[in-house]
């Protein structure tokens, strides 16, 4: 089988041209996600299972509606990573080796702290010179090191500062994130809940309709509706002489047919009830 990818951008980011694309024979498609995120691509998605969907290929569809949710969720969870560049877990790892080099300078600094205070004693009850110069290069040496633990400390606990920040900065972020997740949750069960009201007047109206047709239609109808892989027994005419359901075409004879709207034409393809819409 020849394999025909479609590249989708502006030029096609709709239903009705996707559909036709779907028609003419496309077999894959692209999304280029060079020059825009996955969040922009996400009308392009929505458009493709629509496309789908009209043109019959409900497992296309189905596919397309799950690959939106996914990318959509995966735009999610980039959003959160990419403004930020920083990985709390990494931090916190950060801030115990900080905590650790802390502990470690402030032990020194004591001892350096001791022996400061015992070379200076020992300075004051020196006579002998020599010695006097040894222990005062000691003392001088002991004072550096002490001075390097306190830098050492400093620049930890700036650090920890830094990693902090960072931490609650994400955590912020997660919070917004969260907020929007429960806003959006919220959107999504009101729609629900108005799709089912719509739902429940589709339904009664379906029942008005069913008591008015003959027994044998009826049984026709839900018999083609089960078959027929997107659940529409009635179709229309597509492009003028097409099957609105399978898109193979439709002989003069029928076309007359279903233009007259005087007996019930089904399509020798599909099976599907064709119907003229002019006339309804
Ligand atoms: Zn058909």
């Amino acid at each position: 089988m020849v394999e025909i990818y479609g590249t989708l951008g502006p030029a096609c980011a709709s239903a009705e041209v996707l559909e036709q694309m779907l028609a003419l024979g496309m077999t894959g498609v692209r999304l280029n996600l060079s020059h825009g995120t996955l969040r922009q691509a996400e009308p392009e998605l929505e458009a493709l299972a629509q496309a789908a969907q009209r043109a019959g290929l409900d497992g296309l569809a189905e596919l397309f509606q799950k690959l939106h949710v996914a990318l959509a969720a995966l735009a999610v969870s980039c959003g959160i990573y990419s403004f930020t560049g920083t990985n709390t877990q990494a931090d916190v790892k950060a801030i115990a080796e900080k905590n650790v080099i802390i502990e470690t300078s402030r032990a020194k600094s004591i001892e350096h702290e001791a022996d400061i205070d015992k070379y200076t004693r020992q300075l004051e009850d020196i006579s002998n010179s020599r010695e006097y110069d040894s222990i005062k290069k000691e003392l001088e040496n002991t004072n550096l090191l002490h001075q390097i633990d306190q830098k050492h400390i400093t620049e930890a606990k700036e650090k920890i500062g830094a990693y902090r920040q960072a931490i609650e900065d994400l955590s912020d972020r997660i919070t917004i994130c969260r907020q929007d997740l429960e806003a959006k949750k919220e959107e999504l069960e009101q729609i629900v809940g108005n799709t089912a009201g719509e739902e429940a007047q589709l339904r009664a109206r379906r029942e008005e309709f069913a008591a008015r047709l003959d027994a044998r239609t009826l049984s026709a109808y839900d018999r083609i509706r089960a078959s027929v892989h997107n659940h529409l027994a009635v179709v229309s005419v597509y492009g003028g002489n097409a099957c609105g359901g399978c898109f193979n075409t439709i002989t003069p004879q029928r076309l007359v047919d279903i233009a007259s709207g005087v007996k019930l034409v089904i399509c020798e393809h599909c099976g599907r009830i064709i119907v003229n819409t002019d006339t309804q």
